[in-house]
C-alpha cells in the first residue's frame, strides 16, 4: 500500500508541535478526550435537527483502556465518527480543523461546547506514541477505516472493520528512555488522575475499568479481585449550576477538593457573567495568609478553563497583584484550548475577563466592609499588607481603586477604622488627617509628638506596619484632606510654631549649643518647643521623610 506524504509544511507542523506547543506530556489525553466529547455533540447537534437521530445520553461516552501487554493505550468514543475522506482531511493535514468547520457550517447558535477549532491537538498523541492508529466508523455507513502513522514519516489509510459506529484511537505507548518515562499511561492511577485534572468536566461520561478487591463471600479474611467500570469525570462543573442551587458548603468542598487552601475560604464569588464576555468564575478569598504569601516564592493566579477543560493551572494575568490572595477558577469559551502562555497574554477576551473580576473583587471587598464589618477585620488583618502595597507600587496608579479598602489603628476608636470614617468625624477646624508611625500601637501611644494632637481632640492614625506611610506618601491625601505626621515640623495647628521658633532666649542658646555639640551629627538642630506637654523632648523631621520612613531606608538593602 502506498505511503501518501505529509505536505512539507506539515511535517515541520509536527515537530513544531511534539517539541515545543505543549510543556507537559500528560496533556495528549485531554486533546485526545476533548476530541472524543466534540464528535459525541456533533451527533447531539445533528439530532436537534434530524428527527430520524434520536440522542438517548445513555449511549454517548468515552472509555479509556489501558493494555500493559500491549502497550496500548485506546481512547474510544460513541461519537460521529470519520469517514475515509474525513481521515484523510482532518487527520492528514496538520491544522485543519473539521470541528472548527462543522461550527461554522451548521451555524450552530449553541455550538460553544465543541472545543476543537485549531487542528492541531490530536497530533499531541505523537508525544507518548510511537504509533498511532484510528479505526472510525462515521455515522451512516457500514464502512470502517484504519488510519495509521508512525509520526513526521505519513501515514496511511486501509479498510477495516468496527461493530458500531465511533471512533477508537489506539496509541503504542513509547518504551521508557533514561530521560523520559512513559510507562506511567499505561496506569489506571495515573491516567485517572490526568482525567481528573483536565477532563472533570466534560459533559460525557469518561469510563475506564477500574481493578479493586473485595471481601470474597463465605470464606473469612479472604479477599477477591473484581474489575468494574468506573465513571472517573464528574462531569457538571459547579460554576455551571445554579447559584440558588449551591450551598456554602459546596462552595467549602469545591475549596478544598482543588486544594485552593487548608483553610475556610472567608468568601466566595460566583460570578455568570454574560455581557461583552461570557465566562464563568469562583473566587475565594481565603481566611489566612499561605505561609508563603510575602515572599518571593508565592505564586499568584486563576485556573483556567475553556469551556470545561483545564488550560492553565495559575493564569496570573487574571489578578492584579494587589489581589493576588484570591484563589478559584474562570471558564470561558471565547477562549481556546491551544492557546499558548504568550498568546494569552494578549488575549483581549483575557484582558476583558480580568478587567470584570477586579471590579468584582473590589466590590464584594467594598460590601464586606460595609455589611460584614468582623470579617472584613478579619481578612485585612491576613491581607491588608497586600493592599496597601498595591497602593504604593507602578507610581501609585491603582490607589483609586484601593484606598476605600484601607484600614487604620485610630487613636480615639481603639480599632481599625477607614480613612472615610476617619474624615467623617474631622472636627471643621482640622486641617490634617494625622498620623504617627512606629513599631507597636504601645509604642506610639507613649510617642512625646501625639500629645499636641491628642490634646487638640484630633484623631491619630497609629501606623505600625512598615508600608504604611510609604502608601500614605504615594496616596497624598484622601477627600482633599492631606495627611500629616505627628512628627513633622507644621502640625498646621495653631499655637505650635516649631517651625520658625526664633525667640530663643540666650540661657537656652547656651543649653542648646551644648547639646547640639554633644549630639553632633545626630540631630540637626536642638530648639524649644511648645508641643510637648508631659515628655521634656522630642524628635521632629523636616522635609518628605519622617524619622520611621528612614529607618525603614536605612535597614533595607542596596
Ligand atoms: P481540533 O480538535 O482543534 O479540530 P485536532 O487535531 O484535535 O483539532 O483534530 C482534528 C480534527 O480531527 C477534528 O477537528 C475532527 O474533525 C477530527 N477528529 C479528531 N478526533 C476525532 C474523533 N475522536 N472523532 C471524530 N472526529 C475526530
Ligand atoms: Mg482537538
Amino acid at each position: 500500500m502506498a505511503k501518501k506524504q505529509f505536505k512539507a509544511e506539515s511535517k515541520r507542523l509536527l515537530e513544531m508541535m511534539i517539541n515545543s506547543i505543549y510543556t507537559q506530556k500528560e496533556i495528549f489525553l485531554r486533546e485526545l478526550i476533548s476530541n472524543a466529547s466534540d464528535a459525541i455533540d456533533k451527533i447531539y447537534y445533528r439530532a436537534l435537527t434530524d428527527s430520524s437521530l434520536v440522542f438517548n445520553k445513555d449511549d454517548y461516552y468515552v472509555k479509556i483502556t489501558p493494555d500493559k501487554g500491549s502497550r496500548t493505550l485506546t481512547i474510544s468514543d460513541t461519537g460521529i465518527g470519520m469517514t475515509k475522506e474525513e481521515l484523510e482531511n482532518n487527520l492528514g493535514v496538520i491544522a485543519k480543523s473539521g470541528s472548527f468547520a462543522f461550527k461554522n457550517e451548521n451555524e450552530l447558535k449553541d455550538g460553544h461546547h465543541i472545543i476543537g477549532q485549531f487542528g492541531v491537538g490530536f497530533y499531541s498523541a505523537f508525544m507518548v506514541a510511537d504509533q498511532v492508529t484510528v479505526i472510525s466508523r462515521a455515522l451512516g455507513s457500514e464502512e470502517a477505516y484504519k488510519w495509521e502513522s508512525k509520526g513526521a514519516d505519513g501515514y496511511t489509510i486501509e479498510p477495516s472493520e468496527k461493530a458500531s459506529v465511533g471512533t477508537d484511537i489506539i496509541l503504542h505507548i513509547k518504551q521508557n528512555t533514561d530521560d523520559e518515562q512513559y510507562d506511567e499511561y499505561l496506569e489506571e492511577y495515573r491516567l485517572r488522575s490526568i482525567i481528573k485534572k483536565y477532563s472533570d468536566f466534560i459533559r460525557y461520561p469518561i469510563k475506564m475499568d477500574v481493578k479493586g478487591q473485595r471481601p470474597m463471600e463465605g470464606s473469612e479474611g479472604e479477599f477477591e479481585e473484581y474489575t468494574e467500570e468506573q465513571t472517573i469525570n464528574s462531569m457538571v462543573p459547579i460554576w455551571r449550576k445554579n447559584k440558588n442551587e449551591l450551598t456554602d458548603e459546596d462552595y467549602e468542598k469545591f475549596y478544598a477538593e482543588k486544594r485552593y487552601g487548608f483553610d475556610k475560604p472567608l468568601k466566595h464569588i460566583h460570578i455568570s457573567a454574560d455581557g461583552a464576555v461570557v465566562y464563568n468564575a469562583i473566587l475565594f478569598i481565603p481566611e489566612s495568609t499561605p505561609f508563603d504569601y510575602y515572599t518571593k516564592e508565592y505564586e499568584k493566579g486563576l485556573e483556567l478553563y475553556s469551556n470545561g477543560v483545564l488550560i492553565m493551572n495559575k493564569c496570573p494575568d487574571l489578578l492584579p497583584d494587589y489581589f493576588s490572595f484570591v484563589k478559584g477558577m474562570v471558564d470561558s469559551e471565547d477562549l481556546s484550548l491551544n492557546i499558548s502562555r504568550e498568546m494569552l497574554q494578549h488575549d483581549r477576551q483575557l484582558k476583558l475577563i480580568a478587567k470584570n473580576i477586579k471590579n468584582k473583587i473590589k466590590s464584594q471587598l467594598q460590601s464586606m466592609l460595609k455589611d460584614e464589618r468582623e470579617k472584613y477585620e478579619k481578612f485585612y488583618n491576613a491581607f491588608g499588607r497586600q493592599l496597601k502595597f498595591g497602593v504604593y507600587n507602578e507610581y501609585g496608579m491603582h490607589k483609586e481603586d484601593l484606598q476605600d479598602l484601607l484600614m487604620f489603628y485610630s487613636s480615639k476608636e481603639k480599632k481599625l477604622v477607614t480613612l472615610e470614617e476617619y474624615v467623617s468625624r474631622m472636627p471643621e477646624d482640622q486641617k490634617y488627617i494625622y498620623y504617627a508611625a512606629g513599631e507597636s500601637i504601645e509604642r506610639i501611644e507613649k510617642l512625646p509628638q501625639t500629645e499636641l494632637v491628642a490634646d487638640k481632640g484630633y484623631e491619630i492614625l497609629y501606623f505600625t506596619d512598615d508600608v504604611d506611610e510609604f502608601a500614605i506618601k504615594m496616596l497624598m491625601n484622601y477627600k482633599e484632606k492631606e495627611f500629616k505626621s505627628v512628627s513633622s515640623g507644621d502640625l498646621g495647628i495653631e499655637g505650635d510654631q516649631d517651625q520658625n521658633e526664633t525667640d530663643d532666649k540666650e540661657e537656652h542658646k547656651q543649653l542648646f549649643d551644648a547639646m547640639k555639640e554633644i549630639l553632633g551629627d545626630k540631630v540637626k538642630q536642638v530648639k524649644a518647643s511648645k508641643r510637648l506637654k508631659s515628655h521634656p523632648v522630642c524628635l521632629t523631621a523636616e522635609g518628605e521623610l519622617t524619622i520611621e520612613m528612614e529607618k525603614i531606608l536605612k535597614a533595607m538593602p542596596n
